[in-house]
């Protein structure tokens, strides 16, 4: 026998990972309880459930079942601890949470071993991807920790966290979440997924270990019913995080809708997997491999949809087939395996449903020719061909070992192809040409982009989604801002509750002392209709009547008329008539909306371009500065003075988003790896948004310059109250040069109207100050499409004031960032 012969006839054995240390630390402490202010606890049910062992269905250790009095003590402890947390130096946080990631690595085998044991998956992946990435995400975040007094000036912790996680990757979900809510001064109680509490429980006894203070870090054990919805609807919480699928994220979205909780949403995807025929084939295939056979393809942003240029498609499956072939699954524990088992009988079931369904729906479906463990459930790595794009499995999310490949001529095809999914995840392009691969990459709706690799992740660098695969970033800068606000809107929120005991909230007061009621001159200003003239002509003399100017909509660049035929009375402060707007509808809701994605080539201008059109708005502005201080003078009864102050202010706000609009840019990262990731700044979309009634101009430029500085196309309604200062912009924008239909403008009843925009599936984020009813109004419909919201629930801000009413907080909203991972060297 030849080297040759041994090379080729070799095969693996068996090389186990010990579970004995991990079953001992499970015996001494089982039946576990729940860990609430840094003790143990029994559960107020005395219920217990089991976790299963899913490589061999057999019980592995008995957890607690927590219920709502377990809810609400884990809540109490982490509101009084929040008292101290939340004022702890930076510096100090730092070092718990690097005493934190040191742990992890102390105990990283334990941790690995365990993680394997209860969800099945392999334990090469647990120790070199799972456990490792946890230390990163606590040493990323000591930094956070550290620098947030300087990097985050102004903004505050939230308070209270709620966090909800899923099985398919426990301690890392568990990581991603804890980490940036403690860096930033959060408390955290936390509800581990109930196939998958071990390491969460391991996690507890290291906040022991490192003497975090009490309640800081709560973790409950139990059942969604009990516990997550129990979370999810608790008063004393100020945010909500959770991971797992749409379904409950568009419950939660509708459950906390107007609560004023923060939310943060990461869900589920259908990603795209895009090969050229210039890729390198065999890096494809372990690409393939890393994608959708990683941790039995229950991966969230599983590379599940393989699009291929069709000259090679033939060749590329059958290299695929060929290394399926060679793939091993079986004992999570044996380090020689790729694949290890699906989370429970539950999910294998969903998993074989989805299957059958493709084989009927007539996708043709190959899997390798060995058989899989009888003990445990275990699903083989499945290739569907000859997949339709518009069939189930290529639709739905399988969450197991599942590919379905398609076929593409050309680049456009590939983008419109990946594109077709409601949702937005991530997505890989494989190609040798960079050109194409850069071009590609930004036209696709994920949230991360991987060109020529896949499911890299690190905490440097933010993940999350598009569309329905929720909102919200976890990891880099961009993530910290789910879990701080700005300091301001805390005193402003205690103002208004001050207020709806009889005390006067923060907006009202900014407006307060400015307002008197009109006279003399003023007067004729302020009651356009009654505004006639004296016109006389040779001896004859009689009233001539102003112009009417009843404005229209602004739909497409065009002044049109509302579809109701309706009109609706604008008043000013003693209820005179001072003219008429059009009174909008859902048809004209919906042809703004068109309007507005049809002007979508508006995000592929440069951005210089961008700035110029802001600038020259803010210069046409300027020339009409006296004719817009007095309709605002006439809608709001201010003095001129104070109107005029508030036109010099939109101008500045123009100047500052014209400024913005080419330096608000992204980031380059340097993750551990050899290459770089490119987080950039996106346009969201078509953003719909209704203005507040405080301050009619400043109010409506506030909003629409960023969003539009940033990219975005927008459907605005304008005040109610006073809509006549944005109707009076049309001609400012039609002389500025603003692409028609970047802003459009439907004015009438705000809250009709925004229901319609938020119910609207194709208004990708939604904005909405004006009251409490009409903010829950719009982040429950939202749950339909699961857009993004930004809303006011009510309070009013000092729109003249530069930390309320312009900066960061405003060109977050109008922005998602994209990670484009580009690794390099041959
Ligand atoms: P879920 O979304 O049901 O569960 C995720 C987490 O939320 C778990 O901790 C769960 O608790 C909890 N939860 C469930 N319902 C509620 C609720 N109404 N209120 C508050 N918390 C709740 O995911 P599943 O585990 O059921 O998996 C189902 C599908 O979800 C998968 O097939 C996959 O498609 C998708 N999924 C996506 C993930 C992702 O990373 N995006 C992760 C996991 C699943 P409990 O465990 O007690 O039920």
């Amino acid at each position: 026998m030849n080297v040759m012969d041994i090379f080729e006839t070799m095969e693996y054995g068996p090389a186990p990972e010990s579970p004995a240390p991990a079953l001992q630390w499970i015996k001494e402490r089982q039946p576990f309880g729940l860990f609430i202010n840094n003790q143990w606890v029994k559960p107020a049910s005395a219920q217990y459930i089991d976790s299963i062992n899913p490589s061999n269905g057999k019980p592995l250790a008995q957890v607690a079942a927590a219920n709502s009095a377990d809810v609400d003590a884990a809540v109490a402890a982490a509101r009084a601890a929040f008292e101290s947390w939340g004022k702890t130096p930076g510096h100090v946080r730092a070092r718990y949470m690097y005493a934190i990631a040191r742990h992890i690595q102390k105990h990283s085998r334990l941790l690995a071993v365990l993680e394997s044991m209860d969800n099945g998956k392999s334990i090469r992946e647990t120790r070199d991807l799972d456990i490792p990435l946890v230390a990163r995400h606590f040493y990323y975040h000591a930094g956070w920790a550290q620098l947030m007094s300087s990097e985050l000036p102004g903004y505050e912790p939230v308070g209270v966290v709620g966090q909800i996680i899923p099985w398919n990757f426990p301690l890392l979900m568990l990581a991603w979440k804890i980490a940036p809510a403690l860096a930033m001064g959060n408390t955290v109680v936390l509800k581990p997924a109930r196939y998958t509490s071990l390491t969460a429980l391991k996690f507890a006894e290291i906040m022991q270990e490192v003497g975090l203070p009490a309640g800081v870090v709560n973790i409950l054990t139990g059942e969604a019913s009990q516990v997550g919805e129990a979370l999810v609807r608790h008063p004393d919480i100020n945010k909500i995080a959770f991971t797992g699928s749409t379904d409950v994220g568009r419950s939660i979205r509708r459950a906390t809708a107007g609560s004023g909780k923060k939310l943060s949403l990461e869900l589920g995807g259908k990603s795209p997997f895009i090969v050229f025929d210039d890729a390198d084939l065999d890096s494809v295939v372990e690409g393939v491999v890393d994608a959708i056979w990683f941790n039995q393809g229950q991966v969230c942003c599983a590379g599940s949809r393989l699009l291929v240029q069709e000259d090679i498609a033939d060749s590329l499956n059958s290299k695929l087939r060929a290394r399926m072939e060679k793939l091993r699954l079986g004992d999570p524990l044996d380090k020689a395996v790729d694949m290890g088992a699906i989370v429970s009988p539950g999910q294998l079931e969903e998993i074989q449903r989805l299957v059958s369904q493709g084989v009927e729906e007539g996708a043709e479906m190959w899997q390798p020719s060995w058989a899989c463990p009888t003990e445990g459930y275990f699903f083989p790595p499945t290739l569907f061909t000859n997949v339709a794009p518009a069939t189930t499995i290529a639709q739905v999310e399988i969450f197991g070992p599942v590919l379905v490949a398609m076929t593409f001529r050309t680049p456009t095809e590939a983008v419109a192809l990946a594109n077709n999914t409601r949702y937005g995840l991530a997505a890989s392009v494989w190609s040798e040409n960079i050109n194409l691969a850069l071009d590609v990459a930004p036209k696709l709706k994920a949230g991360s982009v991987w060109v020529n690799c896949t499911n890299m992740f690190d905490a440097s660098s933010g993940f999350g989604g598009y569309r329905e695969s929720g909102f919200g970033r976890e990891g880099g800068k961009e993530g910290l801002y789910e879990y701080v606000r700005p300091a301001w809107e805390n005193q402003s929120l205690m103002k208004a509750a001050a207020h709806a005991n009889g005390a006067v909230s923060a907006g009202e007061k900014a407006v307060e002392g400015t307002q008197s009621v009109v006279s003399g001159e003023d007067d004729e200003q302020a009651n356009g209709h009654a505004a006639w003239q004296l016109y006389s002509d040779k001896g004859f003399t009689a009233t001539l009547p102003s112009i009417d100017r009843t404005p229209k909509m602004f739909i497409k660049g065009k002044q049109v008329r509302p579809d109701s035929g309706y009109s609706r009375d604008i008043y000013d402060p003693q209820h005179r008539v001072i003219g008429q707007v059009g009174e909008g509808n859902r048809k004209d809701i919906r042809n703004a909306v068109e309007a507005a994605h049809a002007a979508s080539g508006w995000a592929a201008g440069t951005t210089h371009n961008r700035a110029q059109i802001l600038y020259y708005m803010a210069e046409n502005l300027a020339v009409r500065e006296e004719e817009f201080a007095h309709r605002i003078v006439q809608q709001s009864g201010r003095p001129y003075a104070d109107a005029v102050s508030e036109v010099q202010t939109a101008i500045s706000r123009l100047f500052s988003y014209a400024a913005w609009a080419d330096k608000y840019e992204g980031v380059v990262h340097r993750p551990p790896l050899r290459g770089v990731v490119l987080a950039m700044n996106e346009a969201i979309g078509v953003i719909g948004m209704a203005c507040p009634d405080e301050y009619p101009l400043l109010g409506f430029i506030s909003l629409v310059a960023p969003a539009v500085a940033m990219g975005n196309t927008v459907v605005v309604v304008p005040s109610q109250r006073s809509p006549l200062s944005a109707t009076d912009c049309y001609q400012v924008f039609e002389t500025s040069d603003l692409p028609d239909g970047v802003v459009n403008i439907v004015t009438g009843e705000r809250d009709p109207l925004c229901q319609v925009l938020a119910d609207h599936d194709d208004v990708d984020a939604m904005w909405y100050f004006g009251s409490a009813e009409g903010s829950k109004m719009v982040e429950l419909a939202s749950a339909g499409n699961m857009k993004r919201t930004w809303v006011s629930y009510g309070y009013a801000r000092n729109w003249l004031d530069a930390e309320q009413g312009e900066g960061e907080e405003f060109l977050r909203e109008s922005t998602q960032v994209k990670n484009i991972w580009v690794p390099y060297g041959e």
